[in-house]
C-alpha cells in the first residue's frame, strides 16, 4: 500500500508544549505524515522552551529559524522587541541547555523541501519581514523558486496566490481546504502556540501531495492549564492573557 504524501506545517510555537502536544496528537489521528515542517518561532513568549525543543526533535520535525529563536541566542538585538518579548527572551535564555542552543543556533534561516520553500518572515527577509499584504507578497514571489513558500512569523493563516507576473491574491486558510493549481502560493498555518486572529485554538495546515488540498486545522487544548504555567514562571502577564483570546 502507498500512503498518500501528506505534509504537516507548522509556524510559531512560542514554547507552548501544549499547544504543541495537541497539534502532534490531531496530526496522528489524522492518519499521520510523510514529514512535520515547523517555520520558526519554537522559543520565546511561553514557559516550555526546553520541552517544546524535544518535541520538535523527538518527532523529525524539520524546522528554520524565527526572529525569537534568534534573539534567545543573542544573535538578535532586544530593542527590537516590545518589553515583555524582550522580557521572556532574556527568561528562556536563562533557561536553555547546551544541546537546546546548539539545536536553535544550528537551524538554517531557509530551506527547501521538495516543492516547498520554508522560511519564517519572508523569503526576502527571513528573520524580519511580516508577509501580511498585497504588496509585499507581490514583491517575495521573485524571492524563491519552489511552487509554495510556507512563511509563519504573523501568526495569521493566509494564503496569497500569485496570478501571472504582477497579480496576487489573498484569503484566509479554513478548514474546507484549499485546492492548489498551477499558481504559486505563499502560505501561513497560522500559530500553534498564540493565534492572533482571533481564535484561540492552535492553528497549524496539512497538505495532502495526492489531491493538491491544503487544510487549515485548529485544535483546542487547556489554555487556562498553560496561563498558569506562564505566571507561576514569573513571565509578564499579558502574554498569558492574549492566550484566551487568540490574539
Ligand atoms: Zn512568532
Amino acid at each position: 500500500m502507498i500512503l498518500a504524501m501528506r505534509y504537516a506545517f507548522l509556524a510559531d510555537v512560542h514554547a507552548n508544549a501544549a499547544a504543541l502536544t495537541a497539534v502532534l496528537r490531531d496530526i496522528e489521528r489524522y492518519g499521520g505524515v510523510a514529514e512535520i515542517m515547523c517555520l520558526g518561532d519554537t522559543v520565546g513568549y511561553g514557559p516550555d522552551p526546553h520541552e517544546c525543543i524535544e518535541l520538535l526533535r523527538s518527532s523529525q520535525v524539520v524546522a528554520v529559524s524565527g526572529n525569537h529563536d534568534l534573539a534567545v541566542l543573542d544573535k538578535l538585538d532586544l530593542g527590537y522587541f516590545s518589553p515583555d518579548a524582550a522580557r521572556a527572551a532574556r527568561w528562556t535564555t536563562a533557561r536553555l541547555s547546551a544541546s537546546d542552543r546548539d539545536y536553535l543556533g544550528g537551524l538554517p534561516a531557509m530551506l527547501v523541501r521538495g516543492e516547498f520553500t520554508l522560511v519564517h518572515g519572508s523569503p526576502r527577509q527571513p528573520a524580519w519581514e511580516y508577509l501580511i499584504s498585497l504588496g509585499s507578497a507581490r514583491h517575495n514571489f521573485a524571492y524563491f523558486n519552489t511552487p509554495c513558500c510556507l512563511v509563519g512569523h504573523s501568526h495569521l493563516p493566509l494564503i496569497f496566490k500569485q496570478q501571472g507576473v504582477e497579480a496576487v491574491s489573498v484569503q484566509f486558510a479554513t478548514s474546507v481546504g484549499l485546492v492548489l493549481g498551477n499558481g504559486r502560493y505563499i502560505i501561513n498555518p497560522g500559530s500553534v502556540g498564540q493565534p492572533r486572529d482571533g481564535d484561540p485554538r492552535a492553528s497549524y495546515a496539512v497538505y495532502d501531495s495526492d489531491d493538491r488540498v491544503l487544510r487549515l486545522r485548529r485544535v483546542p487544548y487547556d489554555i487556562a492549564a498553560v496561563q498558569e504555567r506562564f505566571l507561576r514562571a514569573g513571565l509578564p502577564l499579558r502574554l498569558a492573557s492574549r492566550l484566551g483570546q487568540g490574539l
